[in-house]
C-alpha cells in the first residue's frame, strides 16, 4: 500500500516525538512492505514564528491532498502573550475545522505494566479498562446558534444552544458503530434523555443506525449515570458515543483514570477528509528538548492512523504489541519511571519500540 502522510510536529516537545513515530512508522513500512511518504507542515507557535499565523494556507493545502494527518502537540509559554485570536491553538481548532473532522475517537486503556499509576482500586481495574470515547466534535451546545451573552429582565445573562439534527447523530453513531466492530462490539451512547428534547432526538436516531449493525450490543446511559460507571466499573464498558459537551467531559474523566496522560494517543475523523492522529497531551514545554519526554503516545496514535484511516490492523496491532513488551521488559521515560525499572529518553524509547517490532 502507498499512503501520503502530512505531518506536522509542532511545538515543544512536538518534533522530539514525531521523530520517534515516525521511525516506527518506518519499521512498520519495511515489515509489511507498504510505502508511506511524508511532508512536513507548519502548525502553531512554529507557525507563527515563520509566517506570522498559527495556521498558515500552505498547511491546509498540505493536509487536504493527504490520506492522513500526524501532528504533535502545539503551544507554549512563548506564545501565551498573544492575541487569543491568533494564539497556537486557533491553528488546532482551524484544521479541525478546515477537515470538517466530526468525530473524535479518545481510547482510554490501562497497560497492565502500569497499573501503578492508575487511580482506581486494584480490584476495579483487575476487571479490565479498555475502552474509546467518540465524542460529536463539530455540533452540539459550543456551535449552536443563539449563543451570547447580554441582559435579560434587568439582570446580566449568558446563553447557548444545544441543537443536534439527525444527519450530525446518524454520522457520529455510525462511527462509532464501526469502530465496535474492530472491537468488542458494544456501543454505549450518552445523552440526557430524561431532562434534554436533544437527547431524545439523539437516542432516537442512534437507535436506528443501531439497526444496520444488529451483530453490535447497543445499550444508553445517562450522562450523570455514565460518569459514575466509568469510575465504579469501567470494564462494562468498549465504545462510548455521545455529543460534543458530554464527550469533553467524558473522555477527559477516562483518560485521566489510567493515570498515564502520556501514553494515549488520539483520532480525529472526517467524511471524505484524512484523519487527523495526535497524542492527547500537549507540548510540555518544560521538558521540551532535554530528550525526556514520551513518544508512546505519538507512536500509538501511528498505530490508530494505520487501523483507522488505512484499515491496516495487523500493522496496527503489531505497534501496540511492541509497545507492551517495551514496557514489560521494563523500560520507561520519566512521567512513567517506577522503582526497580530502567529510565530511557525520548530517542532511546523510540528505538527500542523499533526493535520490538
Ligand atoms: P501538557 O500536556 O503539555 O503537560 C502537562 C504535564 O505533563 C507537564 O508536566 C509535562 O511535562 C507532562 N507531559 C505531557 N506530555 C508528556 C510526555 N509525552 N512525556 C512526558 N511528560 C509529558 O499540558 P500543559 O502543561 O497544560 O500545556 C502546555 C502547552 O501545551 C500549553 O501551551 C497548552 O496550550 C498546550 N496544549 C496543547 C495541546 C495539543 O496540542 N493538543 C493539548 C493540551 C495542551
Amino acid at each position: 500500500m502507498h499512503k501520503h502522510i502530512c505531518v506536522m510536529p509542532g511545538d515543544g516537545i512536538g518534533p522530539e516525538i514525531m521523530g520517534e513515530a515516525l521511525k516506527v512508522l518506518k519499521a512498520v513500512a519495511d515489515k509489511f512492505g507498504h510505502t508511506f511518504t511524508t511532508e512536513n507542515a507548519l502548525i502553531g507557535g512554529s507557525a507563527i514564528d515563520a509566517t506570522g499565523g498559527p495556521l498558515p494556507e500552505a498547511t491546509v493545502t498540505a493536509c487536504r491532498k493527504a490520506d492522513a494527518v500526524l501532528l504533535g502537540a502545539v503551544g507554549g509559554p512563548r506564545w501565551d502573550t498573544l492575541d487569543p485570536s491568533i494564539r497556537p491553538e486557533k491553528g488546532l481548532l482551524g484544521i479541525r475545522k478546515a477537515l470538517s473532522l466530526f468525530a473524535n475517537l479518545r481510547p482510554a486503556t490501562l497497560f497492565p505494566e502500569l497499573a501503578g499509576a492508575c487511580l482506581l482500586r486494584p480490584d476495579i481495574v483487575g476487571r479490565g479498562l479498555d475502552l474509546i470515547v467518540v465524542r460529536e466534535l463539530t455540533g452540539g451546545i459550543y456551535f449552536g446558534k443563539p449563543a451570547g451573552t447580554g441582559v435579560r429582565d434587568g439582570k446580566r445573562a449568558g446563553w447557548n444552544t444545544m441543537v443536534y439534527d439527525e444527519e450530525e447523530i446518524a454520522r457520529i453513531a455510525r462511527v462509532a458503530f464501526e469502530a465496535a466492530r474492530k472491537r468488542r462490539k458494544k456501543v454505549c451512547s450518552v445523552d440526557k434523555a430524561n431532562v434534554l428534547d436533544v437527547s431524545r432526538v439523539w437516542r432516537e436516531v442512534v437507535m436506528e443506525v443501531g439497526r444496520d449493525y444488529p451483530d453490535v450490543e447497543l445499550t444508553h446511559l445517562y450522562v450523570d449515570n455514565a460518569a459514575m460507571q466509568l469510575v465504579r466499573d469501567p470494564s462494562q464498558f468498549d465504545v462510548i458515543v455521545t455529543g460534543n459537551l458530554f464527550g469533553d467531559i467524558l473522555s477527559d474523566e477516562a483518560s485521566v483514570i489510567t493515570g498515564s496522560i502520556g501514553m494515549l494517543p488520539s483520532a480525529s475523523l472526517g467524511a471524505g477528509n484524512p484523519g487527523l492522529f495526535e497524542p492527547i497531551h500537549g507540548s510540555a514545554p518544560d521538558i521540551a528538548g532535554q530528550n525526556l519526554a514520551n513518544p508512546l503516545a505519538t507512536i500509538l496514535s501511528v498505530a490508530m492512523m494505520l487501523r483507522h484511516a488505512f484499515s491496516l490492523d495487523a500493522e496496527a496491532n503489531a505497534i501496540e504489541k511492541a509497545v507492551h513488551t517495551t514496557l514489560r521488559q521494563g523500560f520507561r521515560t520519566g512521567d512513567i519511571m517506577e522503582e526497580g525499572k530502567t529510565r530511557l529518553g525520548t530517542v532511546e524509547m523510540g528505538a527500542r519500540v523499533v526493535e520490538n517490532l
